[in-house]
């Protein structure tokens, strides 16, 4: 059966409907503060890893890491401070690095993709501000969301939130199914993962040497999947759509490697196939839970 939106002239969503509440949105401030704090954390983490790597080989390689190990207070003497430098020249190319690679993606995939513009669904209150809803021809069932930045008149930036649905997906989906990915990709972008969850994922990515950094990315890209499913949830009373599309994405992917950014099955590999059973697991517990009568039984 074919996707309620399929197709359609509307290249943006057409703003609040009228009569319809906007998103409630009470924990939005909690997650970007999050995400903030984890950007200054995981720039000074940075900071401190490049500075030590920069010591490590401006004293000889190998043999100075047992130096540090027995006094790691020789990295913040005074006679470190041109090493520190070093370093934080090294984390912010690094960091700068992993900006423009985001932008970049996300315009290489609006090139590449050539991707169409899809009907808003009618059964899901439009954002408070406009969001792209586009879809693209591929094999691999995928959505996912990006945020760019464009410039405007002045010196001033705006940005640009975009989601895209592969039209193997759409194809796949009834229209309840594809209500509720729009307003799973939709909690995504209230929150903000566009900016701050990609960024962290492809920074964690680019230093993929270090094992916190990549924890971080993986810790708040299964945070953020069960979010989105909750705002989903929250915002369709679905939440068996919502698994059923899950399941049916899983049942069409073929195994693939994580990447910046985090589609509708979350990172992929083998972590991903758990955190989509979970997640499904989670929908399917809250549809029981009895919370949600209204839903027609699947
Ligand atoms: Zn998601």
């Amino acid at each position: 059966m074919g996707a309620a939106g399929s197709s359609g002239p509307l290249a943006m969503s057409p703003g609040p409907v009228p009569g319809t509440s906007p998103l409630r949105r009470p924990g939005a401030q909690y997650t970007v503060l999050l995400y903030r704090v984890a950007v200054v954390a995981v720039a000074l983490w940075a900071l401190l890893a490049t500075t030590t790597v920069v010591w490590i080989l401006a004293r000889g390689g190998l043999g100075a890491i047992s130096q540090l190990v027995d006094s790691p207070a020789r990295l913040f003497s005074s006679a470190s401070l041109e090493v520190w430098a070093l370093g934080a020249v090294g984390a912010f190319l690094v960091f700068f690095a992993a900006f423009l690679l985001c932008q970049a993606v996300g315009r290489g995939l609006l090139r590449l993709l050539d991707p169409r513009p899809l009907a808003w669904p009618a059964g899901l209150a439009a954002p408070e501000s406009p969001v792209r809803l586009l879809t693209f021809a591929s094999e691999r069932p995928d959505a996912f969301t990006f945020a760019l930045l464009r410039p405007r008149l002045g010196f001033s930036w705006t940005r640009d939130e975009v989601i895209m649905v592969s039209d193997a997906l759409l194809g796949a989906l009834d229209p309840e199914e594809w209500t509720a990915v729009v307003a799973h990709e939709l909690g995504h972008v209230h929150e903000k993962d566009g900016r701050y969850l990609t960024f962290l994922r492809t920074f964690a990515h680019l230093m993929r040497w270090d094992p916190i950094l990549a924890a971080v990315a993986v810790g708040f890209t299964r945070r953020e999947e069960f979010r989105a499913d909750a705002d989903a949830v929250e915002l369709t009373r679905r939440p068996r759509a919502l698994a059923r599309a899950i399941y049916k994405a899983s049942r069409l992917a073929t195994p693939s490697h994580p990447g910046p950014l985090a589609g509708l099955l979350g990172p992929g590999g083998r972590r991903g196939q758990r955190q989509t059973f979970e997640r499904i697991r989670r929908l399917v517990a809250l549809a029981e839970s009895g919370q949600f009568e209204e839903e027609a039984v699947a």
